[in-house]
């Protein structure tokens, strides 16, 4: 019998598939996972704060759960390809016609689809320093070359590292197919208002497509801020991503949604697999989406928990840039590591930013109540 533990053999000299991967996966790397969190789990039991990757503490409505539940026997069935009933309830809830939206296995999936059919080696893809990282894997994938805007200085007065949207408009060039913004964006937490966007808008030209991912969407409040969406009928370009991972609480579930011209959409059509999101996730999703009071509840306490986290923050002596977001991004004078594994051994999981550039500086969820008291508890 053969043993399921069995292994082919070790890459050699004679046989080794990295030396067939096409040019652009050849100069990628797999994503790093981080820690081990199901045996964490286990390590730690309730005793765990995980605060590293941007969930919702609160999780999903239970009228989404509920959803979830009577979609489970459905799931001998293929899903609806065209998700006409998540897409139906966007439409309601967004004011956009259903032709304007396509589906993703997460906004990362979606992310990638517009890379993938809209660029390729003979193309350039502007993004921001500091940028959400997966700007430059889209960038990456189709071997087109990434510019890479520098950030707003550290200094600056309202949003430091913040994308610097005149010098994006600037570094677009003739071969230019997409520039990626993320408002408010992931590391940072920094945002720019409607009118900055607005002036990037008109500063670019038609041919180049404005991608904004607004996955912090439903936590926004800063003055002069709406949505990317008040300007997709003006410019036909501008595509908006936005995502069920954050406020809605399914980050385990994989939807996300864009909204775009009808044609952009289509183009999308070609390449986006037949069945990517599940019946399951098609079912919560809309029903997430209903919940209205849920997510009134899941803004009100980030709001009030992440500000009580960013003073108790400083009181200790660390600095964490404005955010608009459910996370902190906290900046010290010395690298991060340290402190990273310090929090890692008492259980507290935090993500570090080294892969950013920022080794200095650590992203921090806003958890649940308990969780966040653990994390000011184990600060050394
Ligand atoms: C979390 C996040 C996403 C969401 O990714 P999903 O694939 O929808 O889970 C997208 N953009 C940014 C900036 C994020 O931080």
């Amino acid at each position: 019998m053969v043993s399921s533990k069995r292994k082919f053999q070790p890459a050699t000299p004679a046989f080794d598939a990295a030396s067939l991967a096409n040019d652009a996966t050849a100069k990628l790397r797999a994503y790093d996972p981080g820690h081990d969190l199901p045996a964490l789990r286990e390590r730690f039991g309730a005793a765990i704060a995980e605060l590293g990757s941007n969930e919702n503490p609160m999780g999903p409505s239970p009228r989404a759960i509920e959803a979830m539940r009577a979609a489970l026997p459905l799931t001998f069935r293929y899903p609806d390809p065209r998700g006409a009933g998540l897409k139906g309830a966007l439409s309601a809830h967004l004011g956009v016609a259903v032709g304007n939206i396509a589906l993703g296995n997460g906004s990362h999936e979606l992310l990638m689809l517009l890379a993938q059919c809209f660029a390729n080696e003979k193309h350039s893809i502007v993004f921001s320093e500091f940028g959400f990282a997966v700007f430059s894997i889209a960038t990456a994938a189709v071997g087109a070359e990434a510019i890479r805007v520098p950030a707003l200085p550290r200094r600056h007065r309202s949003t430091p590292l913040g994308h610097d949207l005149a010098a994006m408009a600037r570094a677009v060039r003739r071969n230019t197919r997409i520039v990626y913004l993320a408002n408010p964006n992931n590391p940072t937490g920094t945002w720019f208002d409607d009118a900055a966007l607005a002036a990037l808008l008109d500063a670019v030209p038609r041919d180049v497509l404005v991608v904004v991912d607004e996955a912090y969407h439903e936590y926004v409040e800063a003055s002069g801020l709406s949505t990317a969406l008040a300007f997709c009928a003006r410019y036909p370009n501008l595509i908006v991503t936005r995502t069920f991972s954050k406020a809605y609480g399914l980050a385990g579930l994989r939807v996300g949604y864009l909204v775009a011209h009808a044609s952009v959409v289509a183009v999308l059509e070609r390449l986006r697999e037949s069945f990517n999101v599940n019946n399951v996730a098609l079912a919560g999703a809309a029903a997430a989406l209903q919940d209205k009071p849920w997510l009134a509840r899941v803004h009100a306490f980030n709001r009030a928990e992440r500000e009580w986290l960013r003073a108790e923050l400083l009181e200790r002596g660390y600095r964490c840039l404005p955010s608009q977001t459910n996370f902190l991004l906290c900046v010290m004078s010395r690298d991060a590591t340290k402190l990273e594994n310090h929090l890692f051994e008492r259980g507290v999981i935090v993500r570090p930013m080294g892969s950013y550039g920022l080794a200095k500086a650590v992203r921090i969820s806003v958890g649940s109540r308990a969780e966040n008291r653990r994390l000011l508890k184990a600060l050394p």
